[in-house]
């Protein structure tokens, strides 16, 4: 029987998770099927355990289930214990331990940055908005490059100031400086921001100042495609170094490949090819 995966959310239709797991299987000669579970929103879990008896190995789960996930698991990797939230379960067997959550959505992050992007994040000033699963999921490997400072501003600054207390200790380990900020409050002239808000996918536009650009920054929104577009020439606008969410798309998914086939698939050509179709005039928006 041939291995089955799928992104799990609601809503999944316009993913592009399985475009990007089949080029990874056909590049590694593993043989599987990845598609789409939409999941009801009251019925994620009955959802998942259906898909798993049938036989499934593991699962991409995406926006609003991401806390559930991580409570479904049996284990939980380091990485997605800080963040709380879970991106990736592999549906082990109870004689081998249990479902396996993790979170990728960091480590995807934090490659697209110092690979894909050739921009340095040690010893940086980095401002990261949002609180919701993706800022969770990301802070811990932000704070692992060891940033001098990490700014973290919120719409609702409670949420920010739960994250930063969570990842406290992990901050000083790093020697990294980590304090929470309200929107209105987010600092000036970082070398680093990255909105990971919904703001973009609601069509909010960016909700600070330019205040928080200096010439060369590298703006990064994690959204992709038609919605990240005023984003990105905000950041032109203001001098910055404009960058969407697509290349941590394609890097968390080759993590969580990893997770589940233990071989890490190349994403150059994937996040290429991705980038052409993008290109491609397009009149929906996607959701990772
Ligand atoms: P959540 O719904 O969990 O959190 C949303 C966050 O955005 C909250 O912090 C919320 O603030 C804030 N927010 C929403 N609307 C506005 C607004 N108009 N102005 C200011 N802040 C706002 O979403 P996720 O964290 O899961 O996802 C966030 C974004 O990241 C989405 O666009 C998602 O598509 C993208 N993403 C991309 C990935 C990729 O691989 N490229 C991976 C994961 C996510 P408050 O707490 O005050 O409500």
């Amino acid at each position: 029987m041939i291995d089955r995966y799928a992104v799990a959310g609601n809503p999944v239709e316009h993913s592009r998770s399985p475009t990007i797991h089949q080029q990874f299987a056909q590049q590694t000669g593993q043989h599987l099927d990845y598609g789409r579970l939409l999941c009801p929103l009251d019925g994620f879990k009955a959802t998942l355990q259906a898909f798993a008896d049938h036989g499934a190995r593991g699962c991409n789960v995406t926006v609003p289930f991401k806390f559930e996930a991580f409570e479904m698991a049996a284990r939980r990797t380091p990485r997605a214990e800080l963040a709380q939230a879970a991106n990736t379960l592999r549906f082990d067997a109870p004689s081998e331990g249990g479902w396996l959550a993790d979170n990728t959505d960091g480590v995807g992050l934090v490659r697209d940055i110092t690979v894909n992007a050739g921009v340095a994040l040690s010893g940086q000033r980095v401002l990261l908005l949002g609180a919701g699963g993706a800022s969770a999921g990301v802070l811990g490997p932000l704070i692992e490059a060891r940033p001098a400072e990490i700014v973290l501003a919120n719409r609702s600054f409670d949420k920010a100031q739960a994250l930063v207390d969570r990842h406290a200790d992990w901050a000083a380990e790093h020697q990294v400086r980590l304090t929470a900020r309200s929107l209105d409050n987010a600092g000036q002239a970082y070398d680093v921001f990255i909105n990971g808000t919904a703001a973009s996918l609601s069509g909010g536009g960016v909700p600070v100042g330019p205040g928080v650009l200096r010439p060369g920054t590298l703006a990064l929104d994690m959204m992709y495609g038609p919605a990240a577009q005023p984003f990105l020439q905000w950041a032109r606008d203001h001098h910055a170094l404009a960058r969407d969410g697509l290349g941590m798309l394609v890097e968390q998914a080759a993590e969580s490949f990893a997770v589940w086939r233990g071989i890490r698939p190349d994403t150059a050509p994937v996040l290429a090819s991705l980038r052409a179709q993008l290109d491609a005039p397009l009149n929906r928006t996607p959701s990772p």
